[in-house]
């Protein structure tokens, strides 16, 4: 069966036991969720998050894994200023923590930006942040996704993110995230050659280290380094060039993630709703 889910929030009274229930209310069998707003660091205490309800929720409906995003701030790429550094290891540390404690092996990771200090400079401080977080016993692994590559972003070439694996001593702990946006965007022709991509991620890697998908359409044409997700098939990649991702069988037991943005409802064009029930019957029904 197709592993398919969306981003769901985590707010309110019901806290991840409300993600699991808008997951389900996608038809979803598997999620990514963060840990609180991904624009700032305030977090809530693991008990207060409902863990073995949303836990004993999932299991009852039969999803066995879903995937944590680690926050837009953390920047372990930052070497000039390294207030920003350390918040970013620290963050990263308990992000980790909170994943294992929520039940997910896998935690997504912007690799970080150089904020002008260049590609190398960059990738060093993510080495060297996550060889100070990663050891033999990290709970969780850490999914390095690969950017679109606007402003100074380090991992819109698999082989940024392959030197990281080289850099790090417990790799065996890394993962990647594959965004079709991004990859699109940062110049891979993920419409007419994914599975050129596959095998250059292959020989890089190895398939086995794709821990997530995220399925987006992209606003912009290919090698734009923009980032902007639009809905399936509204976009430059299109609907067929996703579903053909979505239903690849090298990728059956990775999770896909939407990503899409929000549509405005037409009699009210202020109010926007999710589009990932629809999107994910849409997958679902193409199966040819
Ligand atoms: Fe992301
Ligand atoms: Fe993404
Ligand atoms: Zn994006």
């Amino acid at each position: 069966m197709l592993l398919i889910g969306s981003h769901v929030g985590m707010s309110g009274k019901e806290m991840f036991l409300g993600s699991v229930k808008e997951a389900l209310s996608y038809e979803a069998n598997t999620f990514m969720v963060y840990t609180g707003a991904p624009q700032n660091t305030r977090r809530k205490e693991l008990s207060e998050l409902r863990i073995p309800e949303a836990l004993a929720l999932m299991k009852e409906a039969g999803i066995e894994q879903f995937i944590v995003h680690a926050p837009y701030i953390i920047n372990l790429g930052n070497a000039v200023n390294s207030s920003t550094y350390e918040l970013a290891v620290e963050f990263l540390e308990k992000e980790i923590a909170r994943s294992a404690g929520m039940g997910s092996h896998i935690l997504v990771l912007h690799p970080g930006s150089h904020v002008g200090e260049g590609k190398e400079t960059g990738i060093r401080k993510i080495t060297e942040g996550l060889n100070q977080v990663l050891t033999a016993d990290t709970p969780v692994c850490v999914a390095l996704e690969t950017m679109a590559g606007k402003g100074s972003e380090i991992g819109s070439r698999l082989e940024e993110l392959a030197e990281i694996y080289e850099k790090t001593i417990h790799s065996e702990k890394l993962r990647v995230c594959l965004d079709t946006c991004h990859m699109h965007d940062a110049g891979y022709d993920v419409v007419h050659d994914f599975d050129g991509i596959l095998t250059a991620f292959d020989k890089l890697f190895g398939i086995s280290q794709i821990a997530a998908v995220h399925l987006n359409d992209s606003k912009n044409p290919c090698g734009a380094r923009k980032d902007r997700h639009a809905n399936l098939g509204d976009g430059y990649i299109g609907f067929d060039a996703l579903s053909y991702i979505a239903h690849h069988p090298v990728l059956a037991d990775v999770p896909k993630i939407l990503e899409t943005p929000y549509i405005p409802l037409p009699e009210n064009p202020d109010k926007k709703v999710p589009p990932y029930k629809e999107e994910i019957r849409l997958l679902r029904r193409d199966v040819s």
